[in-house]
């Protein structure tokens, strides 16, 4: 479960930091480096940019006098380490950086690489790259992580260093390279020229934070936190105002620079040959339409560059939450993977990683909460992951990760166990710390699987076992896992059809009052007639229906047989004072649909109210709430019966107890079996009989098997009781016949 806590350290921490910024101002040495639109440091002027931004908005609030010290990359990270600057903007996460440095918690933004390459260059996934000139930026993050990738997928390039973005897409453009790798937020601005062209090959994401020396205090960076987790979680907010400002930024020369002369052309062809139309009538109709044609074509070209356009922009392989690649981005990465390692003797392993009960903090923090928790775990994965896994969203609250490059699968259990360790410490999520933890599933290749399709089925099916093991754990897969889940998965479907196709029936086993052996009600239990295995028990069937929902139809058949039978009886004249009580699972308790469907039930079968009792085990404590509570209530006042089945095997609240509206106890047959026995299983009977006297309810045993358990329970005051000493559960017919005998075999 998530734990809240509130810490008195934070209130420390907060008392401090308003003490600290009430004194006289502090000055602020941030390092910036150009790198648009991150920053932007135009000749002559200040720097610009998302970075400055945020900076400005929290050096206002937190009265900080800021001093940019503009310098190359390498260089302030250099003076970051003398502690010449306070704060280095734009730092790009990684481990290793992060022995150095202190980082702030909060990214500013998500980026990752993109490889643009020349229209004549024939590159679309990562193998292609090979032998290929790829213009990189020198100190890039995304250059040094491209090179490592190329020399996984055995795909060596020759790079072409340059010292920035723009460089590498002049290179391209100019021929001096085949392909060129930016990132994504340079590439928003600035990749829209018509000799570049995109390719499917994204990688590394990366996240972009604030720095300070390592052993520089922290407040600095806690209220950069603390503002920009702030500005994240309101969308109208000076952090997206700026991300507009500066991402939205129209680009230059969005169209071909050929386009607009090539329409003025063929615009100008048209009315010449309009001209010409006035001479030569027929010829000219000829050319006008294969003019026209030629218009629309280029027409058309333009509207296919601007959805290519739009398609870019939109970005399709990525996550807008946490910035990840998405389902998308997740194929591409994973099917690339897989082409390159065809032929070799490499190793993948899938983690399917599921964040435990994340539905809890949606509903009981609301949304924006949950949104905020997600973007920090995603920040928490990506931290313990290496440069060459992949991380990726699949939506709601599952992440996957392609780790490649593995010799042992301990190799992945210990990145398993650093995901699972990365969320134990709380996430704080405004000011309330948040305890979350993962199921993760693995699937490894091309041990479990050699498609990807199989592989991320395998890596899901191994999740839900990890789930089902109690949360919190990995679990690899196993072939015996697929099969039970299409086991559970056969089995729901066979009993959909069972439903539909008349394959259930009733059987029914007497309640008998004790002293006097009479049958005074039956319970209706159900079975199925399966025509290829015969009769089948609840035991093998009720859990998957459960599990399912199916039960909920199931329930409503069992209620609408059943009183349509006892009814039959009884117009018959042969069960006229008996009830039947029926099996009510929990789950039709979900909305009020329980209430409605006994109403019509007994007024369809024209049934007294009286003559049915449910029977509901002691796990609807568990899911009690205001409604169910009324459902139980509408039923009683209706005149139902209501009664607590398998008492004492689950969980039983006596307050509740005394506050619901129940008639009965069935002491479950566990207890009942161990009579008269040891004094310790004698007094649990006993105290479960004077509980229900002292709360006047009435008592059924269930699972009466001898003579010797019959009479102690009689002796000790239970009135009712049911097993096979008395009677098994039988078929209608068979039931009947008993009915007619007024004799109970062998009791007494
Ligand atoms: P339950 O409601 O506690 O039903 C009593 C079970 O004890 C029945 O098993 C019955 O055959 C068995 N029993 C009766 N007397 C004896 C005895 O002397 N000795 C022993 N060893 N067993 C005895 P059954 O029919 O297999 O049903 C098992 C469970 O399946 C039921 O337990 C009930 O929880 C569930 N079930 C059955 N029908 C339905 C239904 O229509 N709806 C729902 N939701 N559950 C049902
Ligand atoms: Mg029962
Ligand atoms: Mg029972």
């Amino acid at each position: 479960m998530y734990r809240i806590i509130f810490p008195a350290g934070l209130f420390w921490l907060l008392l401090c930091s308003i003490a600290w910024a009430a004194s006289d101002p502090t000055s602020v040495r941030v390092g910036v480096f150009d790198n648009p639109p991150i920053v932007g440091i135009p000749a002559g002027a200040a720097p610009e940019g998302i970075a400055v931004d945020v900076i400005r908005w929290v050096a206002e609030r937190e009265n900080w006098q800021v001093t940019y010290v503009s310098d190359s990359f390498d260089k302030l990270v250099a003076r970051l380490d003398k502690g010449e600057i306070d704060v280095l903007v734009g730092i790009a996460y990684s481990d290793k950086r992060a022995q150095r440095f202190q980082f702030s918690q909060q990214s500013l933004i998500g980026n990752w690489g993109m490889v643009f390459r020349h229209p004549k260059a024939r590159i679309d996934s990562l193998p292609d790259l090979k032998g290929k000139r790829v213009a990189l930026m020198r100190s890039s993050t995304h250059s040094q992580a491209l090179v490592q990738l190329s020399k996984q997928f055995h795909a060596p390039f020759t790079p072409v260093y340059v010292d920035t973005y723009g460089q590498v897409l002049d290179a391209v453009v100019e021929g001096r390279a085949d392909a060129g790798a930016v990132n994504r937020v340079f590439a928003a601005l600035h990749a829209h020229q018509p000799d570049l062209a995109i390719t499917s090959i994204v990688f590394n994401p990366i996240f972009v934070h604030y720095a300070a020396p390592k052993q520089a205090s922290p407040v600095l960076l806690q209220a950069l936190d603390r503002h920009l987790a702030a500005l994240k979680a309101d969308t109208g907010s000076a952090y997206y105002d700026s991300l507009r400002t500066w991402l939205e930024a129209a680009p230059a020369g969005r169209y071909p620079v050929w386009l607009p002369w090539a329409a003025a052309s063929a615009a100008g062809l048209l009315v010449l040959a309009l001209a010409i139309a006035g001479l030569l009538r027929h010829q000219v109709r000829r050319q006008t339409g294969e003019l026209q044609r030629r218009a629309d074509q280029l027409q058309s070209e333009i509207e296919q560059r601007e959805t290519a356009q739009a398609h870019l922009n939109q970005l399709a392989y990525f996550d807008a939450l946490t910035q990840l690649p998405n389902r998308e981005g997740f194929n591409a990465a994973l099917n690339q993977s897989l082409d390159a390692m065809q032929g070799t003797d490499e190793r993948l392993a899938l983690l399917f990683v599921d964040i435990d009960r994340l539905k809890n903090i949606n509903d009981g923090l609301g949304h924006g909460a949950g949104d905020l928790l997600l973007q920090q775990i995603a920040v928490r994965l990506q931290s313990v992951l290496r440069t060459h896994d992949h991380l990726s969203r699949f939506g709601g609250d599952e992440f996957v990760v392609i780790v490649s490059d593995i010799s042992d699968p301990s190799d992945v259990e210990r990145v398993a166990t650093r995901l699972l360790h990365c969320l134990e410490m709380p996430i704080t999520v405004g000011s309330t710390p948040i305890y979350s933890s993962a199921s993760i599933g693995i699937a490894l290749y091309p041990d479990d699987a050699r498609s990807s399709e199989a592989l991320l089925k395998h890596a899901d099916t191994a999740m839900y076992q990890a789930k089902e093991l109690g949360r919190n754990r990995f679990q690899f897969y196993q072939a015996n896992q697929t099969a039970r889940a299409v086991e559970r998965l056969t089995l729901d479907t066979r009993l959909r059809q069972a439903l539909d196709r008349d394959e259930l029936i009733l059987h029914y086993q007497p309640v008998v009052a004790l002293a006097s052996q009479r049958i005074v009600g039956c319970e209706a239990l159900l079975r199925w007639d399966d025509p290829e295995r015969g009769l089948v028990m609840p035991g093998a069937f009720i859990q998957a229906a459960e599990d399912s929902g199916l039960i909920v139809q199931l329930g409503e058949w069992v209620l609408e047989a059943g009183c349509a039978q006892l009814r039959d009886w009884q117009k018959q004249g042969k069960a006229n004072s008996m009830t039947l009580a029926v099996n009510v699972s929990t789950r039709q308790f979900e909305g009020r649909r329980l209430v409605k469907s006994v109403e019509q039930v007994l007024s369809r079968t024209g049934l007294a109210a009286e003559c049915l009792e449910l029977e509901i085990t002691e796990n609807v404590m568990l899911i009690m709430n205001d409604e169910v509570r009324c459902s139980l209530d509408s039923l009683r006042a209706m005149g139902v019966r209501l009664s607590l089945d398998d008492f004492g095997t689950g969980y039983s609240s006596l307050s509740y107890l005394r506050q619901l509206p129940f008639h009965t106890l069935k002491i479950d047959q566990s207890f009942v079996s161990k009579l008269p026995g040891e004094k310790g299983d004698t007094q649990i009977v006993t105290t479960i009989l004077a509980l229900a006297k002292g709360f006047e309810l009435e008592v059924i045993a269930e699972g009466i098997e001898t003579q010797v358990q019959y009479d102690f329970l009689r002796e000790h005051g239970c009135e009712f009781g049911q097993g096979y000493l008395m009677s098994r559960p039988q078929a209608a017919d068979q039931f009947v016949a008993m009915l007619g005998t007024g004799r109970i075999p062998s009791a007494g």
